[in-house]
């Protein structure tokens, strides 16, 4: 069933609370990436024109609880000023920041706000208890607003105060990044257009091995690349040299692999190198044929054009995970290849499922030729799992 979204509110005079995800980079008080905040703009732009009066509320790096020592480093650290002044640049509505995440500061900030206005809340885990889903937290939160909006799609996964604990007590809705965010990948996921080829890489197959098992259930083709592929080769027998490879997963990785059996596909070559860091010798060289004493770090050119091959036709991809140390510019090259093999596809819809492989889109500049690059690398992860996420499953039905 359909979840409501912004739209099927009737906002004006309500005081609407927004669960954002401005879990911006922040160095020296700076902002570095203010992408998670323009995201947001516009169900809060709609939210404003509507005359809502618009209470966000984010979570911003990680505070610890247990040494209070550490609590005041970060909480001075993963203080939300910052945002609150770049928000104030990126719209016309005025923008109250409160220092606090309760108390009579913040409800005296609620109560004199007019339509149309936009109060920012500090930090929701300055609060303990919004990580366990605080029943007094979410409830008193719960108790500032009329309305409660759901646009954090990064912490969709967590059954957070801030996240479900506020939607379960309010009625609610899903902003539109939230929105979009499901509709492509429910289009990938649940209801893919066919041929549907998923490529999986990056560091650990124990990190994918839920997704890996979901999408040879529902994929056409899973292409394995990156770290991970090398616990594979050493379950099919074959010297991995120095390579990555996580021991304890390899009698998992043969029982993938006579699962995945005719849709389950390896790279074919590897470039390797003697060091991860200022190595000396670099070569390419057959997956089965890795020298003791070298590590797989990249994709090679066989496979580049033996992967590019199996994406041809393909109707849905869904990408996850560099297939190479793409950091570094000598091993990105397969993860390059990828990206323009997938970006060039005709008539697909690509999606980039967070995390590493977004950052990699970016750095290579292909960002703008996906269908979508999801904001949320373990809730896209979760997703494509096919979990349920609480901070969208809370959400009410349209009626
Ligand atoms: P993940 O977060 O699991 O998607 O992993 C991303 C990381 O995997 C990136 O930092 C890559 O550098 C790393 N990675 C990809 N291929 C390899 C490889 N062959 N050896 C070591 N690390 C790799």
């Amino acid at each position: 069933m359909a979840k409501r979204t912004v739209l099927d509110l009737d906002v004006k005079g309500k005081k609407v609370i927004v669960r954002v995800d401005f879990n911006v980079p922040i160095k020296n008080g700076v902002i570095t990436d203010d992408n998670r905040i323009t995201a947001a703009l516009p169900t809060i732009n709609h939210l404003v024109e509507k005359g809502a009066r618009v209470v966000l509320m984010s979570h911003l790096g990680k505070v610890d609880h247990k040494d209070p020592e550490k609590t005041a480093t970060d909480k001075a650290k993963n203080n939300m000023a910052p945002v609150a002044e770049r928000l104030a640049q990126l719209v016309k509505a005025k923008v109250t920041f409160v220092p606090v995440t309760k108390g009579s500061e913040l409800e005296e900030a609620v109560k004199a706000m007019h339509d149309g206005e936009i109060v920012l809340v500090q930090n929701t885990r300055y609060e303990k208890g919004e990580s366990k889903n605080d029943p007094e937290l979410a409830a008193y939160w719960a108790s500032l607003g009329d309305l409660f909006v759901s646009d954090a799609f990064g912490s969709v996964h967590r059954a957070h105060a801030s996240t479900v604990g506020i939607a379960e007590r309010l009625p609610s809705a899903l902003g539109f990044l939230v929105e979009k965010e499901v509709k492509m990948l429910s289009a990938a996921i649940d209801d893919p257009k066919r041929p549907l080829v998923a490529i999986l890489g990056g560091a650990k197959v124990s990190d994918k091995i839920a997704v890996i098992e979901n999408l040879l259930k529902i994929a056409d083709k899973v292409i394995i690349g990156g770290g991970m592929a090398y616990t594979f080769f050493k379950a099919q027998g074959y010297e991995i040299g120095t390579s990555l490879c996580e021991d304890d997963r390899v009698e998992l990785a043969k029982d993938i692999l006579a699962r995945g059996e005719g849709k389950l596909f390896l790279p074919k070559d590897n470039v390797v190198a003697n060091a991860f860091d200022n190595a000396t010798e670099v070569k390419i060289v057959d997956s089965t044929a890795i020298p003791v004493g070298f590590m797989g770090l990249d994709i090679g050119p066989k496979t580049v054009e033996y992967f590019t091959k199996l994406l041809q036709g393909a109707k849905t991809v869904i990408w996850n995970g560099p297939v190479g140390v793409f950091e570094k510019d000598e091993f990105a090259v397969g993860t390059e290849a990828v990206c323009k093999a997938i970006a060039e596809l005709d008539d697909a819809m690509t999606v980039i499922g967070g995390g590493d492989s977004a950052s990699a889109a970016k750095k290579l500049g292909y960002s703008d030729k996906f269908s979508h690059i999801s904001t949320g690398g373990g809730a896209s992860l979760e997703f494509m799992e096919g979990k349920e996420l609480p901070g969208i499953a809370v959400i009410q039905d349209k009626e």
